[in-house]
């Protein structure tokens, strides 16, 4: 349901491809940073039956028909917003800066002869280097990802202490290297096997090792950042209207598939996403958005929500991702050996599967995700409205003057999470996952298939 997310450097390093593959709305990654937010006591909320209408405007507006925020929300959405594009370029050019300087000033080669000692056994080796150099990159990002959490306090987006935040860092360093480590020795041992190859042979057993994170990622790595619940045992009523959605829409939800996320511990913002596949395809609904918007608002999310279920969007990402995987890793191989060729011996590393030549592989990589992000974040942008549509023609007709929820449900999610107003059309077209909110509220109050006799796209 969200804007836009400031990635997280290691698992972007680590395991670039998962973020094809990751749920719509993307909080299948435990360190998106945008949904980060502060200390605005919940207890000031108003009761969730009788919140006001957020839009600032004359009093006998009754229509939302615009993303209208406060002078005040104004300034500090236009600022954070700012500040997060800053840091999301900066960050990818540091990152680069990084990279380079560790090649260039020899400190990767320092680091293949510190694994190379300690063992002959490569896999040794391996485990040793990958550890050290993945910690390496993630500390000299660590500034980067600091000042972002302090601004997200400072602007009232993040509730979470810095004990708390710096433990979810390490663990999310721990759950990286466990990934990285795998990934990093079975790279290495497919390039020793077949030095011209290894980019087609490497796809298979990457997209089998990515296949089995998107399926455990809600089992075994998001409770490590988050609590859930069953959404039955606190909001047995959310679930029975879920499932007259549900219903409706020819695809029941077991309520079992339907999660709470305690996320208001860490966060003010509101989201609710679809993550997980075959067995472990779920619902996932923030405590947050329980709270702060009404049971209609929250059933239209829902319903958008239910759309990426029912569309197969996460199916579709997955499969997405695996096929520019494969383009991917053969730029990577053709990107590694032009590299090695002008540099190597600069850079003292003796092949492609010196250890060392990790660090030119992320490097590139960097690079291709860089320059890629406006073509993932076009497809995401695609499937969220799509979303969008589901979410509003399987609410018509259940829920009173759907169309307006809706929109004032934009409004909500806008002013909540301090999204831009009028963010730069480059900005929205390079790094934007969702389509504008400003946009997506426009659209919610004017879709209206029914009454020009059109038939709806999704929900017959
Ligand atoms: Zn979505």
């Amino acid at each position: 349901m969200k804007r836009w997310k400031f990635r997280h450097r290691f698992t972007l390093l680590l395991c670039a491809l998962i973020f094809f593959l990751l749920a719509p709305d993307g909080s299948a990654n435990p360190q998106q940073l945008s949904q980060d937010n502060t200390p605005q006591p919940s207890a000031q909320l108003p009761p969730r039956h009788e919140i006001p209408p957020l839009v600032t405007g004359t009093p006998e507006q009754t229509r939302t028909e615009q993303y209208t925020l406060s002078h005040e929300r104004y300034e500090k959405a236009v600022a954070y917003s700012r500040a997060g594009y800053t840091l999301y370029f900066l960050s990818y050019i540091l990152g680069g800066i990084f990279l380079f300087l560790i090649l260039r000033l020899g400190i990767a080669a320092r680091l293949r002869d510190i694994a190379e000692g300690a063992s002959q056994k490569r896999w040794m080796q391996g485990l040793v280097f990958v550890p050290l150099f993945l910690l390496l990159v993630d500390v000299l990002d660590l500034p980067v990802r600091l000042y972002w959490h302090r601004l997200s306090l400072h602007y009232e987006q993040s509730v979470q202490g810095w004990g708390s935040w710096f433990w979810d860092w390490t663990k999310g360093e721990l759950v990286s290297m466990v990934i990285g480590i795998v990934f990093v020795l079975i790279l290495f041992a497919v390039m020793r096997f077949s030095p011209r190859r290894w980019w087609l042979l490497f796809w298979f057993p990457a997209v089998l090792i990515l296949l089995v994170l998107v399926v455990i990622m809600p089992l075994v790595i998001d409770p490590l950042f988050n609590k859930f619940e069953p959404l039955s045992s606190q909001h047995p009523d959310l679930v029975a209207s879920i499932g007259k959605l549900t219903q409706r829409a020819g695809v029941p939800i077991p309520p079992e598939r339907m999660f709470l996320e305690l996320a208001s511990k860490k966060t003010n913002a509101i989201n609710a996403y679809v993550t997980g596949l075959g067995a472990s395809k779920r619902v996932v609904i923030w405590d947050t958005l329980i709270q702060k918007t009404s049971n209609d608002e929250t059933l239209f999310v829902v319903g958008h929500e239910l759309g990426h279920y029912v569309l197969g969007h996460v199916v579709k990402g997955f499969l997405a991702g695996a096929a520019a995987l494969l383009v991917a890793l053969y730029l990577l191989f053709r990107g590694l050996h032009w590299a090695l060729d002008r540099w190597g011996r600069e850079w003292k590393i003796l092949g492609a599967e010196d250890w060392a030549s990790l660090a030119v592989l992320l490097l590139l990589l960097q690079v291709l995700l860089f320059f890629s992000s406006p073509a993932i974040n076009w497809f995401t942008r695609t499937q969220e409205h799509a979303a969008d549509v589901y979410g509003l023609e399987i609410t018509h007709g259940l829920i009173p003057n759907s169309s307006e929820v809706a929109a004032h449900a934009f409004q909500a999610l806008g002013e909540l999470d301090l999204s831009d107003p009028n963010p730069p059309q480059f900005i929205t077209f390079w790094l934007y996952s969702h389509p504008p909110v400003a946009e997506r509220l426009v659209f919610a109050h004017t879709y209206d298939p029914w009454s020009k006799g059109e038939k709806p796209k999704y929900v017959k």
